[in-house]
């Protein structure tokens, strides 16, 4: 991190200033120059207030040099994490195809399409059981009893699950869920993000509907801060100008994730584009801009699910997708599942 302070700033004001960053273990070079004086700090700036730096008297500028999150950062982990669930290891060099509906709505429902997508080759199951919709009127999930329809289904093909939570004070019903989601309107839900890095279980965080790449980082680093290591980055679209679709997919977020972050990446095109026909082309993107998996909504009946039908495949375009995902796979020299 580097301060630039004011042209005229009395030494006073600067001895205090360094003496406040010493404080914090930080060593500082100072370089005069003609027109401005810089203060160059070396060691761990991560929990350094800039506007705070900014405020101060003395201080004309702040730039930062590094990145703010440590954690997630490749800069001091250069391996690809590789999170070990259910039998399967999620990242580089692997490719998982999360699978399901968007909301679980009943048993039959739910069987029908956990046993097809495991048919597919899909090597996790999803389902949302509690539902962020937009309008308190929409179907909020089968809550609790959702979660049990999950277990039952990975019980009967041995799918491990991944599904929504919304709240701290849900992680009580969890207990049993393999992969616990963060969905993109919690991303910044930092109660939440606190209590999951208090926990052992691989958390699927998506990216906030609006937010950049430096703060999905900073999301997966309040996981990790917390002990927990297990995340899995989802790119699932960001909101832009264009109308015509529901989220814009983002791929150039996956190259430039894998090269800031030795997380996994996987991507969620069903939510990107919100449009049923646009899974196929944006999964093959996905997968040839570097993705470590993708999580895809399918339904026994899309045009009567009770959330997201326009996205999501019946079991026969599912099944035509795998086979073209596992042809793409073999190219990139990943192994499927
Ligand atoms: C979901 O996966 O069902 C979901 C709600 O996704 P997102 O949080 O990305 O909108
Ligand atoms: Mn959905």
């Amino acid at each position: 991190m580097v301060i630039i302070l004011k042209k005229n700033a009395p030494q006073k004001q600067i001895s205090t200033l360094v003496r406040r960053l010493e404080g914090k273990n930080l060593t500082v070079h100072c370089s005069q120059g003609v027109n401005s004086t810089l203060l160059g700090l070396v060691g761990d700036t991560s929990s350094i207030d800039i506007d705070l730096l900014r405020a101060d008297d003395a201080v004309e500028d702040v730039k930062r040099i590094s990145e703010p999150y440590k954690l997630a950062n490749r800069r001091f982990h250069p391996r690809d994490s590789i999170i070990p669930i259910g039998g399967h290891s999620v990242g580089e060099g692997f490719f998982h195809v999360f699978a399901g509906p968007c909301s679980v709505e009943s048993a039959e429902q739910l069987s029908t399409i956990a046993e097809s997508v495991k048919q597919s080759g899909a090597t996790f199951l999803r389902g949302g059981a509690f539902k962020p919709r937009t309008s308190p009127y929409s179907f909020q999930g089968l809550e609790e009893d959702g979660i049990a329809l999950l277990l039952e289904a990975k019980r009967r093909t041995g799918l491990p699950i991944v599904t929504e939570i919304m709240s701290d004070s849900q992680l009580g019903a969890f207990a049993d869920v393999d992969i616990l989601q963060v969905g993109a309107r919690n991303m910044q839900n930092f109660r939440l993000l606190k209590a999951l890095g208090q926990t052992d279980k691989p958390i699927l965080l998506k990216r906030g509907l609006s937010n950049t790449i430096e703060e999905f980082l900073m999301s997966a680093e309040y996981i990790m801060a917390g002990g927990n290591e297990k995340v899995i980055l989802c790119e699932r679209g960001i909101r832009t100008f264009e109308p015509s679709i529901r989220n814009n997919l983002d791929i150039s977020a996956i190259p430039l994730l894998k090269r800031l972050s030795h997380l996994p990446v996987i991507v969620d095109p069903s939510h990107a584009a919100g449009i049923s026909w646009m899974v196929r082309p944006l999964s093959k993107a996905a997968i040839a801009a570097g993705a470590d998996g993708l999580m895809v909504e399918v339904h026994n009946d899309p045009k009567h699910a009770l959330c997201d039908g326009a996205q999501s495949l019946n079991p026969e375009e599912f099944d035509a997708l795998m086979q073209d995902i596992r042809r793409r796979i073999a190219f990139e020299g990943k192994q499927v599942a």
